[in-house]
């Protein structure tokens, strides 16, 4: 008679946490027409700077060429641009990969990660993927509450991200909030202050924070180059540091972890500051026009500082967010569904060109009278 054992284990397991998330579903691209109006991911309206998309061509013929590891020339730009130590500054493939390498050095199984519950999705899949517990704290009016929290820090807490404007919501805390905020924090955690949509900013009691970064060891900036910008392809994004944190994400990030491609175009860019004032004012004017236009058609459009709009379906009769975006991807225009961020009700668009905006009223016109 033989003993049965029990049976082993025969396949490869992940670690404890990386079956628990859900993987990140971006705005989708097609909608089965041939140029569809693509709202539903906050790219760049205008597109690229002809100033990056020219430096990125020039790149060409040096492909066989491994990128500068230390993306100086583009460290240098940044900080002359905005005025701040290039030794500070951590540039990667997307301001994505800054979150991940900051969740990787900084939490493990047992800590802790805070942010505000209609926060970035990246924040709480970083945290599941090296075995932290992700923790979020309820909003108020679809913004970040200070209070709610601090509220939630622990002996355990590591890392609490702050989007700041915030996606999906398009709200933001003033310089005092965060400050605030900063404030009532151990100094064991590091807030991360992520400015994706900073620069289409121009509120008086606002800051990026890049200035709380240089009083402070514990504060993070994060930037990127996907949206103003219009870059998103090329995967860029930077973090400015208090000196250990730059050394410690220096350390664990890929040696090449910027393309050549990418430190070109995003030195042209940063430099063109002209394309990047075109880009917010006609921001301004657009989001303007499209919050009033949907207004007009009965909409709740919550107030946006970004290069968005969230707009809820909740109490219109016979109505809702799903049926509106298939109506809307029918006619070839996509925008973002953002049950995903804990608001099922609401649907994300982006602030395209002035004919994209204009027609994609008109479709939600027609869809609510029918
Ligand atoms: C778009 C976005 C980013 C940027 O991601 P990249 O990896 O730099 O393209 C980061 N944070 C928020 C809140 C965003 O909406």
């Amino acid at each position: 008679m033989t003993v049965v054992s029990p049976e082993p284990v025969t396949e490869p397991q992940p670690r404890p946490g990386i079956l628990t998330i859900s993987p990140y579903v971006g705005g989708e691209s097609k909608a089965g027409v041939e140029r569809p109006i693509r709202l539903a991911s906050n790219e760049g309206a205008l597109g690229a700077s002809p100033r990056a998309i020219e430096a990125y061509r020039a790149l060409a013929g040096e492909l066989h060429r491994y990128p500068d590891g230390g993306a100086g020339e583009l460290r240098a730009a940044i900080a002359r641009r905005h005025g701040l130590s290039a030794d500070g500054i951590v540039c990667g493939a997307g301001s994505d990969e800054l979150i991940q390498l900051l969740v990787k050095s900084y939490a493990g199984p047992g800590d802790e990660v805070l942010y505000s519950a209609h926060g970035f999705l990246i924040y709480g899949i970083a945290a599941r993927s090296v075995g932290a517990t992700p923790v979020a704290a309820p909003e108020r009016d679809l913004k970040a509450d200070v209070d709610a929290l601090l509220a939630r820090v622990t002996e355990r807490t590591r890392l609490l991200f702050l989007a700041n404007p915030n996606n999906p919501t398009g709200t933001y805390l003033t310089k005092a909030e965060v400050e605030r905020l900063h404030g009532g924090l151990p100094g064991h955690v590091i807030l991360v202050i992520d400015g994706a949509y900073a620069e289409y900013m121009s509120a008086a009691d606002y800051s990026d924070g890049a200035d709380l970064v240089d009083r402070s060891r514990n504060v993070v900036m994060t930037r990127t180059f996907s949206k103003i910008y219009g870059l998103s392809s090329l995967r860029l994004g930077w973090a400015y540091c208090p000196p250990a944190i730059a050394d410690v994400l220096n350390r664990v990030r890929g040696p090449f972890n910027v393309s050549a491609a990418a430190q070109a175009a995003g030195v042209a860019a940063v430099e063109d500051t002209a394309f990047v004032e075109k880009v917010r004012q006609h921001n301004d004017v657009w989001r303007a026009w499209t919050e009033e236009a949907l207004r007009g058609l009965g909409l709740v459009v919550h107030p946006s500082v970004t290069n968005f709009v969230l707009i809820d379906f909740a109490g219109i009769a016979g109505k809702d967010a799903e049926s509106a975006r298939q109506y809307l991807k029918a006619r070839g225009i996509l925008v973002r569904q953002v049950g995903s961020y804990g608001l099922p009700t609401c649907l994300r668009i982006t602030i395209g060109t002035g004919e994209e905006m204009e027609a994609t009223v008109a479709a939600l016109r027609d869809y609510l009278q029918e």
